[in-house]
Order: C-alpha cells, then sequence, then structure tokens
C-alpha cells in the first residue's frame, strides 16, 4: 500500500468541532447569531486587540481595512512583494496604487530599508494613475509565520502619516520583542489594524473566513458598517427616523459577512490554538535539526528568524527552505529547487512555493505597479520550497519527508 500524499498543509477538524457545527445548525440561526460576536470575542482574548470584526475571508477582510483606512482612487498603498496576492489586490479594491518593497532574501519580510525605500521612491517614481507622494497605508506581511518589523513600521508610518494594515494570515499566535516589551501579533500595538485568514491551511480555520482587529473605536464602527452593505440600525447614529423597521445606508459597503456554522466552528478550532502552535513547533525544531546538519547545510537553509527583534517566536505558519542559499546565480537556485518540487512530487509529498513576487504578475504588470527592481525578492523566490508543516504530522511524518531531501541534496553532488 502507498502512502498517503503529504500536503504543504491541512486542518484538524475533530468530533468537537463537528459537534459544535451540528449544534449551530440546529439553533434559531445559521448567520447574524451569537456565534459570531463569541467568534470575535475569542479572536480578542487570543490576539489581546480591543474589537474583532469577523467576515467572510482574508482577503474581505483586507479590502475593509483598506477602505477604513480611506484608501481611494489616487492614492497609494505600500505591501511587500512576497505576498499572496490578496495583500496588494485589496490596496487596488479601495481604488489604490500599489508600489512593492522588496524583502530580505533569507526571511521573506520587508525591513525598515527596503520600506524607507519604497515610501522614497514615490517622490521620484509616482505610481500610475496616483498623484500621492506618500503611502495612504502600509500593509507588511508576517511571513511564514514570523512578523514584519512592525515596531519599525510604526516609526516609518508615523512619518509618513500612513494607516498601518498588519497583514497576519500567518502569524496568529506569533509574539515579538521590541524595546524589552513582548508584543502578540494582531495585537495592533504597533499598527491600526490587522487581518487574519481562516482559510484551512492556517492556524485555524471556519472553511471560508477571516477577520479584522483594532483598537481603534472609529475604525472598529467602520469596519462593522461596511461588512454589512454600509447599513446601520444603531438608533444613536440614524440621520431620519421613519419607524422601528427603519435602517440606513451610510456607507457604499458589502455583504462580508461569515455565518454562525462558520464561527461555531472558528470558536472550537481556536480552542486548540495553543496544541496546534505546540505541535507546529515541535515539528519546526525536528525540521531544523536535521538541516542545521551535513549533508543538507551545504545545500539548503531553513528561513532565518528575523533580527529586528531581539526575539520573535514564530507561529510557524509554513516550513520555507531556501535552496542554494550561497549559489552563484538565481539561475542555479531555481534549478536546484525545481529538482527538489518534482523529486518529492514523486515520492508523494507535495511541496509549495510560497511566493511568486506579486510585481512579476502579468495582471500587476499591465497595472503599471510592477516597476522597480526586487533583488531580495528574486533570489528568496529562486530558490524558496515550502515543506508539509500541519499540526496532525506525525513524527513518521517529517522523517519522511526529511529522507526524501536527503535523497535530493544527495542528487546534486
Ligand atoms: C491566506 C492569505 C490571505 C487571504 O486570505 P483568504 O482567507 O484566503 O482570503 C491574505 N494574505 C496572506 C499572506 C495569506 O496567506
Amino acid at each position: 500500500m502507498s502512502e498517503p500524499r503529504l500536503p504543504y498543509g491541512r486542518q484538524w477538524i475533530d468530533d468537537e468541532d463537528v459537534d459544535a457545527v451540528v449544534r449551530a445548525l440546529r439553533s434559531d440561526f445559521l448567520t447574524q447569531g451569537p456565534e459570531v460576536a463569541r467568534f470575535e470575542a475569542k479572536l480578542c482574548e487570543i490576539t489581546g486587540a480591543k474589537y474583532a470584526v469577523a467576515v467572510a475571508n482574508g482577503t474581505a477582510a483586507l479590502h475593509l481595512a483598506c477602505l477604513a483606512a480611506g484608501v481611494r482612487a489616487g492614492d497609494v498603498g505600500i505591501t511587500a512583494t512576497n505576498t499572496f496576492v490578496a495583500s496588494a489586490n485589496a490596496i487596488r479594491y479601495a481604488g489604490g496604487g500599489v508600489r512593492f518593497a522588496d524583502v530580505d532574501p533569507a526571511t521573506g519580510l520587508v525591513t525598515r530599508a527596503t520600506l524607507e525605500a519604497a515610501c522614497g521612491s514615490l517622490a521620484i517614481h509616482p505610481v500610475p494613475g496616483a498623484q500621492a507622494r506618500t503611502p495612504r497605508v502600509i500593509v507588511p506581511v508576517d511571513f511564514a509565520g514570523a512578523p514584519a518589523p512592525l515596531h519599525e513600521i510604526a516609526d516609518i508610518a508615523e512619518a509618513t502619516r500612513a494607516v498601518v494594515i498588519e497583514d497576519a494570515a500567518h502569524s496568529l499566535g506569533a509574539t515579538y520583542t521590541a524595546g524589552g516589551q513582548t508584543y502578540r501579533a494582531a495585537s495592533c500595538a504597533h499598527s491600526h489594524m490587522a487581518t487574519l485568514s481562516f482559510h484551512p491551511v492556517k492556524h485555524a480555520t471556519t472553511g471560508e473566513g477571516g477577520a479584522v482587529t483594532t483598537n481603534d473605536e472609529a475604525l472598529f464602527r467602520e469596519l462593522q458598517l461596511l461588512r454589512t452593505h454600509g447599513i446601520t440600525k444603531d438608533a444613536s447614529r440614524l440621520k431620519k427616523s421613519d419607524g422601528p423597521w427603519y435602517y440606513e445606508q451610510h456607507a457604499l459597503g458589502f455583504n462580508y459577512r461569515i455565518t454562525d456554522l462558520q464561527c461555531a466552528l472558528g470558536t472550537s478550532q481556536l480552542g486548540k490554538l495553543d496544541t496546534f502552535l505546540a505541535r507546529r513547533r515541535a515539528i519546526a525544531y525536528m525540521y531544523d535539526a536535521h538541516f542545521a546538519a551535513q549533508p543538507f547545510d551545504s545545500w539548503l537553509l531553513p528561513l532565518e528568524s528575523p533580527a529586528h527583534a531581539s526575539r520573535v517566536q514564530s507561529a510557524h505558519h509554513l516550513y520555507v527552505v531556501r535552496f542554494g542559499p550561497r549559489a552563484s546565480s538565481n539561475g542555479e537556485r531555481a534549478d536546484m529547487r525545481l529538482r527538489a518540487y518534482e523529486m518529492l512530487k514523486a515520492r508523494g509529498i507535495d511541496a509549495q512555493v510560497h511566493y511568486i513576487p506579486v510585481h512579476t504578475q502579468p495582471d500587476f504588470e499591465r497595472a503599471g505597479f510592477a516597476g522597480g527592481s526586487y533583488p531580495g525578492a528574486d533570489a528568496y523566490y529562486a530558490g524558496a520550497l515550502s515543506l508539509p508543516m500541519f499540526p496532525r504530522m506525525q513524527d513518521a511524518d517529517v522523517t519522511r519527508v526529511v529522507n526524501a531531501v536527503r535523497d535530493v541534496v544527495e542528487s546534486f553532488s
């Protein structure tokens, strides 16, 4: 019997989760009931943020955050080129243009220097269709589980008066240390808003789902309004009144609601977040221990822990290795990575690449957002491969991946 395929990531649903959804199904509310508020309260407890607004998916969370930040036509948003397209698309949905920031090839994260370069470039090379010389929003992306240098980004944002939206889809449960204090990802200690995703490959799932966290009451109210068509029934906010049925549309919002079924699942999943995170950490340590030694370390290296903070506790969303960290060209790295991808696939291991730099996507080129050079992201992308990393992996699965990678590196020599 052949072994089951190992994906790079997948959910872990148990009977408790199933029971939670069934209970919601039998209740009076399939959507807009008490489960949404319970899920939001749990997110506040976990992140430490004051407010959470749960929405249909992580992309909707980014879209609403950009709208609440005031992004409109003519504005510019800066985000990392090493991210899922949604981080950049959200700026465009709101009418803004995109300027990409390069990343450190060893971490996949933006740095103070790459962000300052992106901000500075606006004065010399404006984004097509935008007059802005400073960004309306900066959307740092926490990558693979490690938070971006948020406390440094907060300084840059203050100088340019940009709104910071932390894309925390990879970092639920992560912490970082700045100035001797420890902060939680998505706590919004150094950002105005943070966005989360509950897609099945993320730390906890609702099927599809997302959320925005914030400590700012005005942003919270705006996000709530935009989530349901821009409609309010709050008597204290109505401009007119015409009876008990009356509601008002105050902004052009969307139907970005999440259902009670999904939130029942989400609350049940979040109850297991610490167990999931501990297991992800254990798997990362196992991989690290192998890859730090021969024969691996001359051919590949794990992602580095970012140097921006004295201590980062990753949430280990992805386990990325970089092939050919000291190779002389990106072409050489790319050849090694392709060979690895194919050899692993032949052995039932479905590795993945996170991410194809967004500045290379044809639709971003067409829109004029692809200019500039991104040597860090290009070098990172050439060699990067995400190996299986999900809490339900057994130790034997980790060994199976390590053995397959050993055959890959031995085929190089
Ligand atoms: C998953 C993800 C998103 C989008 O989340 P969805 O829930 O799939 O819409 C955005 N940004 C990053 C970095 C992600 O990994």
